[in-house]
């Protein structure tokens, strides 16, 4: 069944959401971008820049003061926020339909994968602020200590658009759960799910103010989010060249607080110990290849021992076939397209780019496009390549693995941290004390052994070098949308 005509029946909200009403940007601009599922126009999407952004930091400042919100207890913010997953999963078939027609991934996909997703992550949240305990400095003498957690006040979350509200839900449910007025800055490429979410969390009685999205281009919207004077905190997930700059910006202005996800090349360590080199192969491309790659933990860099190759790519090519392509509109397919033209052109330059250095590149047969100008990759495995090609070193974000041989653990660890990212890594191996030398010492923020990405909200998710700084997800994220603040206390009682 194709479901895009079921677009029609939708009343697509494109303006911007400040102090709990839709609005036109002032400067009455608009957006234009080209589908890349089939090369049609979207049109419309409000284009928002500075004086957007100041009246969205002037209502969530009003509303953060008058404690409409923050002075809620955490039982009644959890209630809020579970009426809001509730509206989200009544909506879930608009919210997949959304995000579809804007980043060209599959609907099947969004609809049983991401959007359950986001709405479990405000469940997960929702459900942990009233279990969450401050601390006390015992006391001693006529004196005692509270320490608390406060809100920042107002904060800017900056998002991409590969998992658009799964992203969303990490920033926002934390930090409006610990109290803060939020300013949202969705991807250009993906602002109508967000904007639908708008609408939802009024329905669900969030106050005016302290909820808003301001939609426009990184560079004016983006940067004047992180650049204002009243937003303590800026949250940030996307590319590693743009997370440096909301670090300057932070610099630039009032010294913010800042949490950046960034980019990765995920390390997937397999040695010689493994004995389940099928499965290996099998959970690699159902992390790899689901959403045409676009995802920043993707373990995109096989590091494997040079006894397993060959048994490796044999599985891996079969694997591959689950994931080729097509209409994301059909809900037969399980994959899309990638999100624009300019990414699929920046894929096929790497593609390119590996064949001109002789490499070996391995395509999984595709099928018949559904539109001419429909933009999708076919899964790709590159060997045989230089460990210093930028094919090796860069992130692609497209479904590109590469795969790189060692001839021991040793030098498959060297090389896995060699590299500018550290995001997340897997080794594979069946003897433990390998598994955890390897997971001990490889630099990443979450390592998975035997496995590959079914760890849940329970896990914290962060990189460390250039794959950012703070962590998303857990309990450990209320600490990232709040201050610590100390109350020493006197007392004369006895
Ligand atoms: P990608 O290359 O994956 O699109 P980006 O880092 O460019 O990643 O985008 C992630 C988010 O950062 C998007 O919401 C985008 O609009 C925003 N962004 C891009 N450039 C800037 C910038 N200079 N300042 C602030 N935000 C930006």
């Amino acid at each position: 069944m194709n479901v895009r005509e079921n677009l029609k029946a939708l009343n697509i909200e494109k303006r911007a959401y400040i102090d709990g009403k839709f609005v036109d940007a002032v400067s009455g601009k608009v957006m234009q971008k080209i589908s890349s599922i089939d090369g049609t126009i979207i049109d419309n999407i409000a284009e928002c820049d500075a004086v957007d952004v100041d009246r969205a930091v002037d209502a969530a400042k009003r509303a953060y003061f008058s404690g409409v919100w923050a002075d809620k207890s955490p039982a009644e913010k959890k209630s809020v926020m579970l009426k809001l997953a509730a509206l989200m999963e009544e909506n879930i078939e608009e919210l997949a339909l959304l995000d579809t027609f804007e980043t060209g991934r599959s609907y099947q996909n969004y609809l049983h994968d991401s959007i359950p997703k986001a709405v479990e992550v405000v469940r997960y949240f929702a459900e942990a602020v009233d279990k969450y305990y401050d601390k006390m400095i015992p006391p001693r003498g006529k004196d005692f200590g509270l320490i608390t957690r406060v809100p920042l006040g107002v904060v800017g979350a900056i998002t991409p658009w590969n998992d658009p509200l799964v992203v969303d839900a990490w920033k926002f449910a934390p930090a409006l759960l610990m109290g803060n007025s939020i300013v949202m800055k969705p991807a250009e490429q993906a602002s109508l799910s967000l904007l639908k979410l708008a609408a939802l969390t009024s329905e669900a009685g969030i106050p005016d103010g302290v909820f808003n999205v301001v939609t426009g281009y990184g560079e004016i919207v983006g940067k004047a989010l992180a650049l204002h004077r009243d937003v303590r905190g800026i949250f940030f997930t996307g590319s590693s060249d743009t997370g440096k700059k909301i670090l300057t910006y932070a610099g630039q202005s009032n010294m913010k607080k800042v949490a950046l996800e960034c980019g990765g090349k995920g390390a997937y360590i397999v040695t010689a110990n493994c004995n389940n080199v099928g499965e290996a192969a099998k959970v690699l491309a159902d992390n790899m290849f689901y959403n045409q790659g676009q995802i920043c933990s993707a373990p995109s860099r096989v590091i494997i021992d040079k006894t397993k190759f060959d048994e490796f790519m044999n599985c891996l090519r079969t694997e591959c076939e689950r994931y080729v392509p097509g209409d994301p509109f059909d809900t037969e397919n399980n994959v899309g397209c990638v999100v624009s033209v300019e990414q699929y052109q920046k894929i096929q330059n790497y593609i390119a780019l590996a064949k001109s250095e002789g490499a070996e590149v391995y395509q999984a047969v595709g099928r018949k496009k559904h539109s001419e100008k429909a933009a999708c990759v076919q899964p790709t495995i590159i060997s045989n390549i230089a460990a210093n090609s930028r094919v090796v070193t860069e992130e692609i974000f497209g479904p590109v693995v590469v795969v790189l041989t060692v001839n021991s653990t040793a030098e498959a660890l060297t090389l896995a941290n060699d590299s500018n990212y550290g995001l997340a890594g897997a080794v594979w191996t069946n003897d433990f004390d390998e598994a955890f030398h390897v997971a001990k010492n490889l630099e990443v923020g979450l390592v998975h052994v035997n496995s590959y990405g079914n760890d849940d909200n329970s896990a914290p998710f962060g990189g460390v070098k250039e794959s950012g700084l703070g962590k998303d997800k857990s309990i450990y994220s209320f600490d990232e949308y709040s201050d610590l603040k100390t109350i020493w206390i006197h007392h004369s009682a006895h």
